[in-house]
């Protein structure tokens, strides 16, 4: 394999899941990938007989019933060419890489390796795309239920309750994170996961959901009112959108993710709001929901057609409101698809 080759290891040993799943095909919660020149080797167990049957192709698969990280050593010991094996630096335990140094002894050394997979999953092929889009569908058709459910004395949780039970039905295996609605106050908490606090009479809701679908992730967050906004409370929300839409208008290929995210930075600076959007513009999305790149200030990275990233600023005025605005966009040959084509004008319910 290219990347195995490119950081010169004879062989990657591969333990984080979502890495397994992108280069095998095997969804399953135990596992670990040997990838080599010859033919790729994952070791799971019993319970996954049948589903590596259906997922995995091309790849040897050994069941076994002790641990997976055990089986692998015990095969790379058995193959002592392989001498330089590289392992998964920021998904590896320390006891993991001690226990897999001890077992094969003089017989190999351990050579931390980067990001090698996660960069391979940057750039998402047609099949990947497509499994996004359906993700971002969903998530896109649930808004119209989720602006009906949010009613004041309603509490954050049966909203976000009666959301992914929408989701469930429309065929998401799963959220891809915990729901966040964050109402009143709450709406300055950048990542106020849904709570049994009561959607208030007037203010901001910040809604920010997705689902998984086929193995893929959505990512979007819409802010709405409940009651009459005051004309400052309309003059952050449209600052916000402005901000979002000029983002996304910088997308296209060549340009650095550090410029997306100052394309945001330089309106709300404009209007003194840069001090109160407190995090990063976006993030990959795909298998995982928040991947490679990372959309932040300062960073290189230059965009690619095949990516998916998020445009998601934000501003926070502490235990007053928040407002942030979301969408998935994937970079296209000539600027960005919005993968969640959801209004974004000030909805007041
Ligand atoms: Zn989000
Ligand atoms: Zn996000």
């Amino acid at each position: 394999m290219a990347a195995v080759d490119g950081a010169r290891l004879a062989v990657l040993v591969v333990t984080h899941l979502p890495n397994i799943r992108y280069l095998s095909g095997f969804s399953g919660s135990a596992g670990v990938l040997v990838v080599c020149g010859r033919e790729s080797q994952l070791f799971t167990d019993c319970r996954y007989t049948e589903q590596v049957r259906e997922e995995v192709n091309g790849v040897r698969v050994h069941i076994v019933r002790e641990p997976a990280l055990l089986a692998a050593a015990d095969w790379l010991q058995k193959h002592r060419s392989l001498r330089r094996i590289g392992i998964e630096a920021a998904r590896m335990s320390v006891a993991d890489r001690d226990s897999l140094g001890k077992l094969l002894g003089s017989g190999g050394r351990l050579v931390p390796s980067g990001n090698t997979i996660e960069r391979m999953r940057v750039i998402k092929d047609a099949d990947e795309i497509a499994r996004i889009r359906r993700a971002c569908q969903i998530g896109t058709n649930l808004f119209p239920g989720l602006l009906d459910a949010i009613r004041p004395g309603v509490s954050e949780l049966q909203v976000a309750g009666g959301l992914e039970f929408e989701a469930r039905k429309a065929g998401a295996e799963q959220m891809s994170f915990p729901t966040i609605i964050a109402g009143g106050a709450r709406s300055a908490l950048p990542h106020g996961r849904a709570s049994a606090k009561p959607i208030p009479r007037k203010g901001f809701v910040v809604c920010d959901f997705g689902v998984i679908l086929a193995g893929y992730c959505s990512d979007m967050t819409r802010t709405v009112h409940v009651g009459l906004p005051t004309i400052a409370a309309r003059q952050v929300y449209e600052a916000i959108r402005e901000a979002q839409q000029a983002a996304v208008e910088a997308v296209r290929p060549g340009v650095t993710v550090g410029e997306v995210d100052s394309a945001i930075r330089k309106l709300l600076k404009k209007k003194s709001l840069a001090k109160y959007f407190t995090h990063s513009t976006g993030h990959g999305v795909g298998l995982e929901i928040h991947e490679a790149p990372k959309v932040a200030a300062g960073q290189k990275e230059a965009l690619q057609p095949g990516m998916v990233i998020t445009i998601e600023p934000g501003v926070y005025m502490p235990s007053r409101w928040g407002v942030r605005i979301e969408d998935t966009v994937v970079v296209t040959e000539t600027g960005c698809e919005i993968l969640t084509p959801c209004p974004k004008s000030l909805i007041t319910v």
